[in-house]
């Protein structure tokens, strides 16, 4: 499921250059997350990068748009054009390997 922020959003910023697959961009009134883009940090991180940095927890899943781990690998590789490799998923960044 792609995520996406809600109205509490502050504006602080600092969301937006943790996001690895760029989904987090300025919107009208708070930052918003493009979903197309997001991959919920699959294939880059374990865990997702704004929700871990968001300093008022103001970025939820988007339960009305379900998708599976097989869905956001495929997102994954479609954006990145690299094959997803889980063995390489590590605490940190996606090993280059
Ligand atoms: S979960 Fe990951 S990919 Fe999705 S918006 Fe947050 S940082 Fe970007
Ligand atoms: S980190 Fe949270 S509060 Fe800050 S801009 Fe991103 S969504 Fe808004």
């Amino acid at each position: 499921m792609a995520l996406y922020i809600t109205d509490q959003c502050i504006n602080c910023d600092v969301c937006e250059p943790e996001c690895p697959n760029d989904a987090i961009y300025q919107g009208e009134l708070i930052y918003e997350i493009e979903a197309a883009k997001c991959t919920e940090c699959v294939g880059h991180y374990k865990q997702q990068q704004c929700v871990v940095i968001c300093p008022v927890d103001c970025i939820l899943v988007d339960t009305d748009h379900p998708e599976s781990t097989s869905q956001l690998q495929a997102k994954f590789t479609s954006l990145t054009g690299r094959a997803y490799a889980s063995e390489n998923e590590i605490d940190g960044e996606l090993s280059q390997a």
